[in-house]
């Protein structure tokens, strides 16, 4: 942590970071499971009576939509726990202070927020 300017530009490119990982990753998980989960509807309809080509295509892309389902999935997750983690650092430690400057920790500093000095015991 070298000065409060730098934390602030790396907060705002954490946070732009953590909303394009949670857009990307809500949209592409709602599109790839309707458009995976129409392919398997439409696989199985053409399959129902007789087993056509067609059918086993739309089956097989549908199935492959699910994996790429997972990895939008696996995105929007990592947004949301990055996000609960930012949130999480911003609690105030009610139990200790800087002994340098006097101002109070958040729970998961390393350093004195205001003047830097390394936390004793962190
Ligand atoms: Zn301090």
């Amino acid at each position: 942590m070298a000065n409060n300017a730098n934390n602030a530009l790396n907060n705002e490119k954490a946070a732009a970071a953590r909303k394009k990982l949670i857009k990307t990753g809500g949209i592409g998980a709602a599109v790839s499971f309707f458009a995976a989960f129409a392919l398997i509807l439409t696989g199985i309809l053409l399959t129902v009576n007789k087993i056509t080509a067609a059918g086993i295509v739309c089956i097989v892309i549908g199935a492959l939509g699910f994996i790429v389902f997972a990895v939008f999935l696996i995105m929007l997750l990592i947004g949301v726990f990055m996000v609960a983690g930012g949130a999480g650092a911003k609690v105030l430690d009610t139990t200790s202070v800087c002994p340098a400057c006097g101002t109070q920790y958040f729970v998961n500093d390393k350093d004195c927020p205001s003047c830097g000095t390394p936390r004793q015991g962190k």
